[in-house]
């Protein structure tokens, strides 16, 4: 990979951060419709850029309705046999992680 293109990941990267921070903040407003745009944005830089996501972040995004899961409001998050199970209320999918103390 030549360093233009580096540069451009390295710069998509720190865009996806400053983007889920923005999302966050939104999320304490209740502005669910930005959020979503915010989401989505993050979702297509990592496409464009091969960038993949870390898990803090996944663990907030739906993979199939993109919604941002919110524990208690937008997903219903349980603990199972060291198991974190997220289900998100929107359209009823389910996210399982392994949980680590
Ligand atoms: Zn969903």
């Amino acid at each position: 990979m030549d360093w233009r293109k580096k540069k451009a990941r390295r710069i998509a990267w720190e865009r996806i951060q400053l983007l889920f921070t923005l999302a966050l903040e939104e999320v304490k407003k209740g502005n669910v419709v930005r959020v979503n745009r915010y989401i989505e944005h993050i979702l297509k830089l990592s496409r464009k850029y091969n960038i993949r996501l870390p898990r803090e972040m996944k663990m907030y995004i739906c993979k199939k309705c993109h919604s941002f899961l919110i524990p208690g409001k937008t997903s219903q998050v349980r603990l199972k046999k060291g198991k974190i199970v997220i289900k998100c209320l929107k359209c009823g999918s389910y996210k399982r992680y392994i949980y680590k103390k």
